[in-house]
């Protein structure tokens, strides 16, 4: 696991490399970003952004996403996959945000997660992007393969994941370090092809660094052999 010092240090460095990491799902209103994250699941922010405007024309209440033909629901979601599971979870969370808090999306993580289809990495979202009080970091796939190649968790469960990113990060970053790592996977820690080489925080990087000894090592070996047949030679 990194220490605090260098885990901070590569926020920051990555905080200039990306001055405009931010949320890239479009939304509104606390209620538009609770249903856009639910579709996320599984699913590009593009494709979620592209779904969204149709859906919230008519869908963007619990009061009118609660009374929906669930049918309706699910065309209009459909291209973002899962979309029975997200349709019924839109509906039955509308309901329960109805009945349990008066038509409005609770600003804490416990609220959130006793909402159908929210776990807490969607609730870390939401508490994030809607009411800009971050309880923690939102380890989607992008913060998962980045916290494991560079080092900040062993770990393969998400929560575990988060768990260690909270030991080395301060809260004063959680705003940070949950746009930073979404937007380092997608525009540069690729999931099929890292760019390692033009990567600004390759010297703090496990794997990078793991890769680079091994790859030094025949280097080194070829360079003894020929100081030691050199030196022989005068
Ligand atoms: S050095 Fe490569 S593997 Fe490490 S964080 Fe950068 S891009 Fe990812």
């Amino acid at each position: 696991m990194k220490f605090k010092k260098d885990a901070i240090k590569i926020i920051e460095i990555l905080k200039k490399y990306y001055p405009d990491a931010t949320c890239s799902l479009d939304f509104t209103t606390p209620f538009e970003i609770l249903v856009s994250v639910m579709l996320s699941a599984q699913c590009t922010d593009e494709r979620v952004n592209k779904t969204t405007p149709e859906l919230f024309k008519k869908y963007n209440t619990p009061e009118t996403v609660a009374k929906a033909d669930i049918r309706e629901i699910e065309n209009i979601v459909h291209p973002c996959g899962f979309y029975k599971n997200k349709a019924k979870n839109m509906i039955a969370c509308s309901k329960m945000l109805i009945e349990k808090f008066n038509g409005i999306v609770p600003d804490n993580m416990e609220d959130l997660q006793s909402l159908p289809g929210v776990g807490r990495k969607s609730a870390n979202v939401i508490m994030l992007e809607a009411f800009h009080n971050p309880q923690g970091i939102a380890v989607d796939t992008h913060a998962k393969r980045i916290s494991n190649k560079i080092g900040f968790s062993k770990e393969v469960d998400p929560e575990k994941i988060e768990q260690d990113l909270l030991k080395v990060f301060p809260k004063e970053y959680y705003y940070d370090v949950n746009h930073l790592l979404v937007w380092h996977g997608r525009k540069t820690c690729n999931a099929r092809k890292p760019n390692c080489k033009e990567c600004p925080v390759n010297e703090y990087c496990d794997e990078y660094n793991k890769k680079n000894r091994h790859l030094n090592i025949p280097v080194l070996f070829i360079l003894y052999v020929f100081g030691f047949y050199y030196f022989k030679s005068l």
